[in-house]
């Protein structure tokens, strides 16, 4: 459920004209919704409220805004970061220390230390030299690190290969088979508290059997590792949540469903519960609001050109993501269209031979549930400025990240010497 509706004929993001905002700011624009945010935090919790003080960490990688942060941490949420950077964001935010969750495969000695002296709650690691290393850092503080493992279960998410992180073959976590050694291993390392047992097993998951397998798995794990002696007091149970995105497919499991299963499958379990929503979070409360261009003949179906691209909205030419494409003022009529940006490659296509509402040049279109995965992986490539973001609650909007001037692009090169004269 969003707040994005028609209201007159025409599309409004709470009690604001999108095409308000489409006049004041320029296209293309992300547009967010408070009460969109608010609700989905509300579900996500009810779906665990017979849970014990859940850590809910929002993966910040799905949608990195300040005010985005700030809304949720508002709403106490913790975070889940894979860089410094997003570290660093998540504080400025307001989102507590000892709420925030460091991921990810490759942190480096120095993003250790920045995460050591904020104090965060847990480092997820995901390999035995990570493991060492973070020993040695944490030692060279004068601190032991609170961690965790990640272990890769083996199972397949059953979704886009490209977001799928639980199988063998995939670069996360270590080894499921290989745990109890590598627990082993860190246990002995002085600059570690080994604390949990963390998994992720991939993102956009429509079904629950996947998760319920991997999370059987980190329960039969935690049993073996308390019985081994060590002390696991936090399980991690990551994200990937799916979300609708196509209205003509069937709903995703609900967070009510998720919450259910994982209520059954953890009974017992003695530790703290982690989470690590994104997109659930996120992907409905924003939407990419666009122009079209002009409309040119197709050998099939009419290219409709918007002055959004691939650049603003990676994800279908990234891994085929479908996004539903709205008018923002429908004129009643459907046909279908291909929808391209202006980039000077095939991959930025939207969709093609979609059923759509008919537009023509100077009509606003939204791309919805773009509020996950969308502003966060926008580039600059053909020169083109990144994308601005605007936040709305109620009847107010604010910019919440201005459209750079092109020549911010132009001044952030420079010419060396031997070049000026
Ligand atoms: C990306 C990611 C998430 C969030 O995934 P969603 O599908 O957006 O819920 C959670 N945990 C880790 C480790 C991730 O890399």
């Amino acid at each position: 459920m969003d707040h994005f509706d028609y209201v007159d004929g025409t599309m409004r993001v709470e009690q604001v004209p999108m095409a308000e905002i489409a006049d004041a700011v320029g296209t293309p624009v992300y547009v967010y919704s408070t009460a969109t945010l608010e609700r989905h935090v509300g579900v996500f919790r009810e779906g665990l409220a017979a849970l014990d003080n859940p850590l809910i960490a929002f993966a910040v990688k799905a949608n990195p805004n300040a005010a985005v942060l700030a809304t949720l941490a508002k709403l106490g949420l913790g975070a889940d970061v894979v860089s410094g950077g997003e570290l660093l964001r998540a504080v400025a935010a307001g989102i507590p220390a000892d709420r925030i969750v460091f991921s990810g495969v490759g942190k480096t000695a120095d993003e250790m230390r920045l995460a050591l002296e904020h104090g965060i709650f847990q480092f997820n690691l995901e390999s035995e030299p990570e493991a060492e290393m973070l020993s040695k850092v944490a030692l060279s503080m004068g601190m032991r690190a609170p961690v965790a493992y990640r272990i890769n279960p083996d199972v397949d998410a059953g979704t886009h290969a490209k977001i799928s992180t639980g199988k063998s073959e995939n670069k996360f976590g270590i080894p499921y088979d290989r745990a109890i050694e590598s627990y082993a291993a860190a246990g002995d390392l002085p600059g570690l508290d080994v604390q949990g047992v963390a998994v992720h097993i991939g993102s956009q998951l429509t079904d629950l059997a996947p998760l319920e397998a991997a999370f059987t798995k980190v329960g039969a794990l935690i049993t073996a590792l308390r019985e081994a002696g060590h002390d696991i007091r936090t399980a991690d149970l990551g994200g990937g949540l799916g979300v609708p995105y196509d209205p003509s497919q069937p709903l995703p499991p609900s967070p009510a469903d998720y919450g259910a299963m994982v209520c059954r499958v953890t009974q017992g379990w003695p530790v703290r519960l982690m989470f690590e929503p994104g997109r659930v979070i996120v992907g409905n409360a924003g939407a990419l609001l666009s122009r079209v261009v002009r409309v040119k003949q197709g050998a099939k179906a009419p290219f409709v050109i918007v002055d959004a691209a691939m650049n603003d909205l990676l994800r279908p030419s990234l891994y085929d993501a479908w996004h539903d494409i709205r008018a923002v003022a429908p004129s009643g009529k459907q046909a279908a269209a291909n929808v391209v940006g202006p980039v000077c490659e095939t991959g930025d296509t939207f969709a093609m031979g979609r059923d759509m509402d008919v537009v023509e040049a100077g009509d606003l279109v939204a791309f919805m549930t773009a509020g996950a995965y969308g502003a966060t992986m926008a580039g600059t490539y053909n020169s083109r400025p990144l994308t601005p973001e605007v936040l709305v609650s109620g009847d107010r909007w604010a910019v919440v990240r201005a459209r750079p001037p092109i020549e911010a692009l132009i001044e952030g090169d420079s010419i060396p010497d031997w070049l000026a004269d």
